[in-house]
């Protein structure tokens, strides 16, 4: 077989698996987990830190609100059991639960706030939560898909690979030196076809002498425009 034909062959094998190396790499470029997924966790972590510290919040002024009422029952127990007869230490007392009260419905009103809070905040974690489970779901699908994809396309270039060593086998060292060359400096395409007498990449008429040299010639004959290897 013609030198520059052999070299055609391999560069049909070697643009497949340019192809196939391209479109693994976009796949593998495509695994890391998606920016929105690991957004989502991220505000969920932070909601639940605050609904932790709503919580803690919460049993602080229910302990609060408890202690105070039981201060209260106490000292109207006292009152009105009998035991404080002294009028001006009742109405200090008095005072003093009056006071305790007016306190108390602060510590309620917190209470209450809190709860709605929480209650807020619960719906909303819910949400995202379903959301994110959601997208969650979707993600591992695209992520199967991608993976049976890549196990093709690495089977593909495995066997791409052992069709190009047996191909390059046949071809001396040194032509196979000069196409890696060409190839690199040329957009990956170091080998033209002759086709009705114009090279088929850069599309240049070729004189009639070359064309023949193409087809005779053992040794290579180059595009006179873009430089290629032309392969009859
Ligand atoms: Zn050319």
């Amino acid at each position: 077989m013609h030198k520059a034909t052999m070299l055609y062959r391999l560069q049909q094998v070697d643009l497949q698996i340019d192809r196939l190396s391209k479109q693994l790499a976009h796949l593998r470029s495509q695994l890391d987990e998606p920016a929105s997924l690991v957004e989502s966790k991220k505000e969920i972590a932070t909601l639940q830190e605050q609904s932790r510290t709503l919580g803690a919040e919460l049993l602080d002024a229910e302990l609060a609100a408890k202690s105070l009422s039981n201060k209260i029952a106490k000292v109207e127990k006292a009152l009105y059991g009998g035991r404080v007869s002294n009028p001006k230490e009742i109405a200090s007392q008095q005072e003093n639960v009056i006071s305790m009260k007016k306190h108390l419905d602060v510590l309620e009103e917190k209470q209450l706030d809190l709860m709605l809070q929480s209650e807020q905040l619960e719906a909303q974690l819910q949400q995202l939560q379903r959301t994110l489970q959601a997208a969650t779901a979707q993600w591992h699908d695209t992520l199967s898909r991608i993976i049976a994809e890549t196990q093709v396309i690495e089977s593909s270039l495995a066997q791409l690979q052992s069709q190009r060593q047996a191909e390059a086998i046949h071809i001396a060292p040194a032509d196979l030196q000069l196409y890696q060359r060409i190839r690199s400096r040329k957009g990956g395409i170091a080998v033209a076809k002759l086709e009705d007498g114009r090279c088929s990449v850069c599309g240049i008429s070729l004189p009639e002498s070359k064309q023949h040299a193409v087809q005779y010639q053992d040794d290579f004959v180059f595009c006179g425009s873009c430089g290629r290897i032309l392969s009859p």
